[in-house]
């Protein structure tokens, strides 16, 4: 069980519309930094440990310095992230560059930033040769295919997933960069996605632990890095519960005493790239109701739409929904809350209980806080909203203005038409 409340009340958020018009983003400071103060205290017994925040959840300046003075650092995966640490002031292994496809330039400027390079693929250390020379650190990213038993809704089966070495590479990668003359090796996977059973990353650090035992003795080299990738989930229904960092956290440790310590690599630096879990509870979709319609079904039309918000539309994911002021009204009426792109898939909620919306209401979307703004798009040239930072005494700093026409229009040319 969590509940769905909101950190302002009918009246704040009025004013704060008034200032800036829906639809937009809020984000709670304070909640934020709680949040990950409590990750990162449940693994103070792991030397080291870190975590890098998935930028692509939350790519927002102002968010990334929060975290970054909570200890925090960045996992990228394309230029423009690498831009956003540069220009925040994130560097060297506060950098970890988890990309996959990757053109050499991309390579490039993380070597430049110092970042810790984790090479999605075998071919990758031939490429980047061909261009550069190697760092003295590099991670290496696994996936274990049909060797892992379970799969995940959003990741999928890790067979079907196009990231990582499979598990004879990871040897021989390591052999090759040896050989090479890299002095430090990191080992990374990622094979859950917004997984809420804390076994499941609890049983992917097992796997890596014993991978790390297997490469000590099939290569002969310590790993000094593990990193578990994102996937740390969501509570999206108010009857799911959080993941329990503590425990996860003593589950882990209970395999890094079995596993690493016997074997001599208990000094190894532990790291999760958690995006969604970090922001995403902490953020919200304003949006305002401005026109409903009755059908074949019942229809509430909002200002925000899929642009705004892609997961309801794309994955057909759940986001609760309050109505401002109406908390405590019996939800009596079923309704799909839709925007206005032209598909049909434009919807927030489907069949959803709600109490009775009229024009004008306020309306919250959960859980937004990450793969959410980020995630927008421009299609049938909806322009991205803007983003605001709540903080703790009510306050609000907008952290990115909306778009205008005059942004969505900056590629084109009407000069010579
Ligand atoms: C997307 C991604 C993450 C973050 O995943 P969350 O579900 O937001 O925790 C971390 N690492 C990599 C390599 C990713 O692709």
């Amino acid at each position: 069980m969590n509940k769905k409340i909101v950190p302002f009340t009918e009246k704040q958020i009025r004013n704060i519309i008034a200032e800036y018009p829906t639809p937009f983003h809020i984000y709670d400071e304070m909640a934020i930094i709680d949040n990950v103060r409590k990750l990162i205290s449940a693994f103070a017994w792991a030397p080291g440990f870190k975590e890098y925040f998935a930028v692509k959840a939350t790519p927002n300046p102002y968010i990334m310095k929060l975290l970054k003075a909570e200890g925090v650092g960045a996992d990228c995966s394309s230029m423009a992230e690498l831009a956003l640490c540069e220009k925040v002031g994130i560097q060297g292994h506060d950098i970890v560059f988890s990309s996959n496809d990757t053109p050499y330039e991309e390579y490039k400027k993380a070597m430049e930033l110092g970042a810790l390079i984790n090479l999605d693929d075998i071919s990758m250390i031939e490429y980047l040769e061909k261009f550069g020379p190697l760092p003295d650190w590099i991670c290496v990213r696994y996936n274990p295919g049909p060797l892992m038993k379970e799969g995940n809704d959003i990741i999928g089966k890790p067979e079907e997933a196009k990231y990582g070495m499979t598990r004879d590479q990871i040897f021989e990668a390591f052999r090759i960069l040896r050989d090479k003359g890299v002095k430090h090796f990191g080992l990374h996977t990622m094979v859950v996605s917004n997984e809420l059973d804390p076994n499941g990353l609890i049983n992917t650090a097992k796997m890596m632990f014993e991978l790390a035992v297997d490469v000590q003795k099939n290569v002969g080299i310590n790993i000094e890095f593990l990193d578990f990738g994102g996937g740390i989930g969501l509570p999206y229904k108010p009857e799911q519960s959080f993941v329990d960092y503590n425990f996860l956290s003593n589950g882990i440790r209970n395999y890094y005493e079995e596993i690493m310590e016997p074997a001599g690599l208990g000094n190894i630096r532990m790291s999760f790239e958690c995006g969604r879990a970090i922001t995403g509870p902490y953020g919200y979709l304003v949006t305002t109701a401005i026109h409903h319609k009755h059908i074949w079904k019942e229809y509430i039309g909002v200002d925000a739409c899929m642009a705004n918000l892609m997961r309801p539309g794309m994955y057909g994911a759940y986001h609760h929904i309050t109505v401002m002021g109406k908390e405590n009204v019996p939800k009596d009426h079923l309704y799909d809350v839709a925007g206005s792109l032209c598909e049909n898939c434009d919807k927030f909620a489907i069949d959803r209980p709600l109490p009775e919306i009229n024009d004008g209401d306020v309306i919250v979307i959960h859980d937004a806080g990450a793969h959410g703004h980020s995630m927008g798009f421009n299609y049938n040239g909806k322009l991205r909203s803007a983003e605001l930072l709540l903080h703790e005494d009510g306050s609000v700093t907008r952290i990115r203005r909306a778009e205008t026409l005059d942004d969505l229009f900056a590629t084109l040319d009407f000069s010579n038409l």
